[in-house]
């Protein structure tokens, strides 16, 4: 029986490209998805980063057929409609073809699909994973859960949001894309790339329970506290899915990693469940490929948690400070649930760069520090010195392709800014100095004074 280097539960998005990362690096790759492509799934508007990550891959071609997400009509802080400019990097894409493309291009990098077939609960094995199908047992030394909410992996979460269910619709028709907000849900909607228009209605899942479940009356009550969906079809079938977020407890050990949505999910506000399940793949491919290489296991799975836990509690406190701004019915407990006021900006004040500084000596400011940090170079994690500070979104290795560190280790023989520049310059490609001394001081990280 073949033994796999990796076996890959799940064909979304986040499956298919750490599927197609990992052999790109020339592992030997199963992916089991249980459901014949093309098939439906939720998630169409792509956020302004993914089609810049499916070039770095190579799979720019997966938005064919995509359709700009156009301008939007948004009544969210109060009763007022804005028209909201599009960001031109936006589209909506039908998630069947997008899903469907990526698989093949993991196919045609050398990884073996099944599908459709369902994985069972895996197991540890004498010599690794054990995968069952229905007439079939995969072996495998490394597991990738990619099988999105439904975990098959199992394990425990915790909520990152309030519990949150979805009800949506699609009907025939098309009109600009809407965001508006009713004292006990927020609505979102869209024209699809085949001509339909999909709308969700966002709720707490008790109030389905007051609506005896009846999901129509409920939805179509939800829509027109909104005010924005008046063009709607009466007849429509609507259905039902969980949209609360959470993080998994346990999303990487040294011989299975969890990505995608199996690893965290975000508020579907957010629009960018795409992009951090491809963004979670890559990282979760350099670690994959550190253990499998005999790498720095350690240093592989403390970068994929640090980096799952600062994206998660990023987009959860985006997300909290975005239901904060809503003003009309901040009182209601669906909205009380949710807003949480923006946290203080812990970042320092930028000095200005005057003239007068060339001639005086700098430092980092009093909480910059730099340390050892598990970072990702070429396709493994290694320990790097970086540079870390509250206010930065993580820890900073490099600036371009230069390491930061040794830049940094200059501050203590320089005894003018002016000095400090002159060694940089010898070591960095012309006006690199410069640019990296005017981002530190700008991100006030560098400061004027012994
Ligand atoms: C209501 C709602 C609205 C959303 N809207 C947006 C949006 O507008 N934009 C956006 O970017 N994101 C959105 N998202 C999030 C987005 O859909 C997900 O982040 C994205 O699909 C995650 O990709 P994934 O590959 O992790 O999981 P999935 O895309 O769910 O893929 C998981 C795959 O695993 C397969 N699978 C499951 N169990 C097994 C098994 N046992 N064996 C084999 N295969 C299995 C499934 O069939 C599936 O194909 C939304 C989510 C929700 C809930």
């Amino acid at each position: 029986m073949t033994a796999w280097d990796v076996c890959v539960l799940g064909g979304g998005p986040a499956g298919s490209v750490c599927a197609l990362r990992l052999a790109r690096l020339g592992h030997r790759v199963v992916l089991v998805e249980r459901r014949p492509f093309p098939r439906p799934h939720v998630g169409e508007a792509l956020s302004p980063g993914v089609p810049a990550l499916l070039d770095v891959l190579g799979l720019r071609h997966a938005l064919d057929g995509s359709v700009p997400s156009g301008g939007a009509l948004v009544r969210w802080e109060d009763d007022t409609t804005r028209q909201v400019e599009p960001d031109p990097r936006a589209v909506t894409v039908d998630r069947g073809r997008f899903d469907h493309v990526l698989l093949a291009a993991a196919r045609a990098e050398g990884v073996a699909v099944r599908q459709p077939a369902r994985a069972g609960r895996p197991r540890r094995g004498p010599d690794g994973w054990e995968v069952p199908l229905r007439h079939d047992v995969l072996r495998a030394r490394f597991l990738v859960d990619a099988s999105g909410r439904h975990r098959a992996t199992g394990g425990t979460t915790t909520a990152t949001g309030a519990r949150t269910l979805a009800l949506h619709a699609v009907w025939p028709g098309t009109g600009p894309t809407r965001i508006g907000a009713g004292p006990r849900t927020w609505c979102w909607g869209a024209p699809l790339p085949d001509g339909a228009f999909r709308a969700m209605a966002f709720v707490d899942p008790d109030l389905l329970r007051h609506y005896a479940y009846d999901v129509r009356r409920l939805y179509h009550h939800l829509l027109d506290t909104t005010g924005l969906f008046a063009d709607r079809p009466a007849s429509l079938d609507v259905a039902v899915c969980d949209a609360t977020s959470y993080r998994d407890d346990d999303p990487v050990t040294e011989d299975r990693v969890k990505v995608g949505e199996a690893a965290y999910t975000l508020d579907p506000l957010t629009s960018s469940g795409v992009d951090s399940a491809v963004q979670s793949a890559m990282a979760a491919a350099v670690t994959a490929n550190t253990v499998l290489s005999g790498g720095d296991r350690a240093a592989a799975l403390a970068f994929y948690r640090d980096r799952r836990d600062r994206a998660a509690a990023r987009h959860a406190a985006w997300t909290a400070a975005h239901y904060h701004r809503h003003e009309t019915h901040r009182d209601q407990p669906f909205w009380r649930r949710r807003a949480v006021p923006p946290p203080a900006r812990a970042r320092p004040a930028p000095t200005p760069l005057t003239p007068d500084c060339l001639h005086r000596p700098v430092r980092l400011v009093a909480d910059a520090a730099v340390v050892p940090t598990p970072c990702p170079v070429g396709d493994v994690v290694t320990l790097r010195r970086a540079l870390t500070h509250p206010a930065l979104p993580g820890p900073v290795a490099h600036v371009g392709d230069t390491e930061l560190a040794p830049l940094l280790d200059c501050l203590a023989h320089a005894p003018s800014l002016a000095d400090l520049l002159r060694t940089w310059s010898a070591r960095l490609p012309a006006g690199q100095a410069e640019a990296t001394a005017k981002w530190l001081f700008g991100a006030g990280l560098l400061v004027v004074g012994g």
